[in-house]
């Protein structure tokens, strides 16, 4: 894809910091509803990142309203999730549809494609610059200007979709936020058939490894744990089922490492700026919803923008991350104590209807509240006393 420019002195009404998923969503979903917009972006397209790499039909069906329908020729489906430990599994179908596992650069491709056809200005191998505040009034209302290359633009609402350690975070002033985890996570991809319909979440004592598959002939594994001088190498030795099965397989990946956190922010905007994706908080990596967020986040900010004020933006971004930061609170409680992760996956085992119903809500499907009420004292008691069928 080939960069675009920009004339110097150039005015664009959404100035967008950051090209990765988020941004390049909020381009999309801000071009459906003709407001032009431009995203810097500081690498080329086609980016990389450490990633489970696996959308979940929800992630799927909104990819689908910003006008992206992945299909099996862009990686490979899975239909469920299992959990597992050394001792026991349990699994469940989605409730409708299917996921989906996608290289990371593929996606990026079909986005960043996608928002080209829409008519979003999009500046790779970019770098974005905020002097001292210079804001000036026009017709048309309030505007900045940023230095993009060395070059003014001129922008009436700025996005910063500029990742984790979001920069514009701290320049608009809403960098106040309550961490509640932090996580590595490492990423590799094998050269193997998928063994398994689901994607396979591994319960060690260190933290997770999980198992998507992204192509007939590859899988991605993701190992995360909140120690960040795990021995990287040898990942797979606490995983002896999958060492097997990956015994021999190619690694055609470099291994990659990202910090995974559970965050929110005070604020995700101000009158003229807000944050998307992973710069405006995220739920840790184990929930596989980071995607589905950033998704239904820029057709909300867009619907926001084009109403002329970020209010209901703040509004739509609290409800958006109500669920997946709820289950991602169950999930790393599990990981906190490994003693109640054993009993709470033989419990599962022996109430699967628990699980199921668990990620129907996940999905959306079911509400939480109303899973824990009906099946939760079941699964107490089954905590507390059952032992696991074989
Ligand atoms: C280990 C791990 C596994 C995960 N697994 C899954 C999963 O299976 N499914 C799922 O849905 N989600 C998963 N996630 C979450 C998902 O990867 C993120 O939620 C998603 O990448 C967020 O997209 P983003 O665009 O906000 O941020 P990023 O993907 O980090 O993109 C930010 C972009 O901004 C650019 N940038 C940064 N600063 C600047 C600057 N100053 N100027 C210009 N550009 C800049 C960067 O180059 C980058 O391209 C996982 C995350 C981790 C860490």
């Amino acid at each position: 894809m080939q960069n675009q420019t920009r004339s110097p002195h150039a005015t664009t009404e959404v100035l967008i910091v950051g090209g990765g998923p988020a941004g390049l969503a909020a381009s999309i979903a801000l071009r459906q509803r003709g407001i032009d917009c431009t995203v810097v972006e500081a690498r080329s397209p086609a980016a990389d990142k450490a990633c489970g790499e696996g959308l979940m039909p929800d992630s799927r069906d909104t990819l689908a309203k910003l006008g992206v329908t992945l299909t099996e020729s862009d990686g490979h489906p899975f239909r469920g999730i299992r959990f597992e430990n050394s001792m026991h599994s349990v699994d469940a179908h989605f409730p409708h549809g299917e996921g989906i596992g996608v290289r990371r650069p593929h996606l990026h491709s079909l986005l960043a494609a996608r928002a080209v056809d829409a008519g979003a200005h999009l500046l790779f191998n970019s770098h974005v610059q905020f002097p001292a505040a210079t804001s000036d009034s026009t017709s048309s209302g309030a505007h900045s200007t940023a230095l993009v290359n060395g070059g003014p633009l001129r922008f009436r609402w700025l996005v910063g979709a500029d990742g984790q350690a979001s920069t514009v975070r701290k320049w608009a002033g809403l960098d106040r936020a309550r961490t509640r985890s932090l996580r590595y996570g490492f990423r590799t991809h094998y050269r193997v058939a998928p063994w398994s319909e689901f994607v396979e979440v591994h319960w060690g004592r260190g933290g997770q490894l999980y198992v998507t598959p992204v192509a007939a002939d590859c899988v991605c594994v993701v190992y995360i744990t909140r120690n960040p001088r795990c021995d990287r190498a040898n990942i797979l030795a606490n995983f002896p089922e999958i060492a097997s099965r990956l015994a021999g397989a190619e690694v055609v990946s470099q291994q990659r490492a990202a910090v995974t956190a559970s965050c929110k922010l005070h604020r995700v905007a101000s009158d003229c700026a807000a944050l998307i994706g992973d710069a405006s908080g995220s739920a840790d990596a184990i929930t596989g919803e980071g995607l589905a967020i950033s998704f239904r986040q820029a057709l909300a900010l867009a619907e926001s923008i084009q109403s002329g004020s970020l209010e209901p933006y703040r509004c739509a971004h609290r409800q958006i991350g109500k669920l997946p930061h709820a289950m991602g609170e169950l999930m790393l409680t599990l990981d906190r104590w490994p003693a109640l992760q054993i009993r709470a996956i033989r419990a599962m085992a022996t109430t699967p209807i628990f699980f199921r119903e668990l990620l129907h809500a996940h999905m959306g499907e079911k509400a939480l509240a109303s899973v824990l009420l009906r099946r939760g004292p079941r699964f107490g008691w089954n905590l507390l006393t059952k032992r696991a069928r074989a």
